[in-house]
């Protein structure tokens, strides 16, 4: 890199702006002689295997941010200063945001170099304000509408004020979110669990916080005989005491699904009748309902919040924002018994009837309601439909 390339640059160090002198910047080919490095520029993809024979005699390294979206070279300066032990001057170049300052010095760097531009925009202030604004919740991104922040007071009022203001909960752990909902609607909280392939994290969760938090099951009749084993398998091993079976009314069975066939004819009004008005008797004590729906499962969960309010019953959400893959994770590390029909290639699992197997490949919840324009069976909706409560689109920072 020439000195042409970063004249009418400035550093920002300890929240305070200097004139650039970091000039004569030179690529990883310098590293090919034996020669001391004023100023080494790495590209924020490099490989530090081959740099760190050489960190003793390179007194500066510059890594690039080319947009203040992509996060690698955090992890490099994290790297160089840990692994690597790298005693220089190390410096982040390029489209950072005074948002993420605090957090770059966290990872290691000493200074963020910006050009005249930037700081025209972005000024001293700016940066110094960004050292005490954002903590580690930075890292859970920003919520912005329509897309990306494109500045950084975009990004102040969406990303931490507004977000935390819609969903309280919002940058809690699973465990926190859950303790935060018990300890706020004591005694006046229950979980609804559908013991199905992953309802054993929720449960564990819950039993650490509080074995006789009331956890009810909608026995709806028609389960799978697996998945009552699998029950009383849970309660058994997470020592859970206040584990409520809700069975639909009988004298409504008889009449409306006198020979258990209406799932085939009328789902709607199956679940209804099976799930809906049961749980409606029993919920309607309750201020609260955890739930251990996740985002990802289907559309309509897209946006859903930890902290549902809106409805009758407040909702807390603690997997919201959990993948798939953290859900497994969870189940390997506390060793937790897998729902019987998991091997069998029973990826969601609800009443016998209503499901099957889904292929290789295939969306998990694809086995749930096969061929019927059905997708939730009713216990998730309010007055019978699900209300999308509005909320920001959100990105990962890093
Ligand atoms: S899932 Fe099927 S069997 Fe179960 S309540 Fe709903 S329609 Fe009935």
């Amino acid at each position: 890199m020439s000195t042409e390339l970063i004249k009418g640059h400035n550093r920002i160090q300890n929240g305070r702006v200097w004139d650039d002198n970091l000039g004569g910047a030179v690529g990883v080919e310098a590293l090919d002689t034996n020669d001391v490095i004023k100023v080494l520029h790495l590209p924020n993809d490099v490989d530090l295997t081959a740099i760190a024979p050489a960190l003793d005699r390179i007194e500066t390294i510059l890594i690039d941010f080319p947009a203040f979206t992509d996060g690698r070279g955090f992890s490099l300066a994290r790297l160089l200063k840990t692994r690597y032990g790298f005693k220089g001057l190390l410096v982040a170049d390029g489209q950072l945001i005074p948002d993420q300052y605090a957090f770059a010095m966290q990872c290691g760097f000493d200074a963020i170099r910006i050009d005249q531009d930037r700081l025209a925009r972005q000024p001293q202030a700016d940066w110094a304000q960004g050292l005490t604004d954002f903590g580690l919740t930075y890292q859970c991104g920003y919520a912005v509408k329509g897309g990306p922040a494109t500045s950084v007071f975009d990004a102040r009022l969406t990303a931490y004020d507004d977000l935390k203001k819609n969903d309280e909960y919002y940058g809690y752990s699973a465990e926190l979110t859950l303790r935060k909902a018990v300890e706020r609607f004591s005694g006046k909280i229950v979980l609804a669990s559908s013991l199905g392939v992953d309802s054993a994290v929720l449960l564990h969760l819950a039993a650490k916080i509080d074995r006789n938090l009331p956890i009810i099951f909608l026995d709806t009749g028609k389960h799978f005989r697996e998945t009552l084993t699998y029950r009383d398998q849970l309660i058994d091993r997470l020592g859970l005491t206040n584990f409520q079976n809700i069975t639909p009314d009988k004298d409504a069975l008889k009449v409306e699904d006198p020979d258990g066939t209406l799932h085939a004819s009328d789902p709607d009004a199956c679940c209804n009748l099976r799930k809906v008005r049961p749980l409606d008797n029993v919920i309607h004590g309750y201020e609260a309902r955890i739930t251990g729906r996740k985002r990802y499962q289907t559309p309509d969960r897209a946006e859903m919040p930890i902290l549902e309010t809106g409805g009758r019953q407040v909702k807390v959400n603690p997997l919201a924002y959990w993948q798939a893959k953290d859900v497994t994770n969870y189940i390997q590390q506390h060793d937790l018994p897998p729902h019987p029909l998991l091997a069998l290639g029973y990826l969601s699992i609800g009443c016998q009837p209503c499901t099957t197997r889904v292929a290789p490949g295939e969306d998990p919840r694809a086995g749930r309601w096969r061929g019927a324009d059905k997708t939730e069976c009713g216990i998730h909706y309010i007055d019978g439909k699900w209300v999308p409560i509005e909320r920001k689109k959100t990105f990962e920072a890093f």
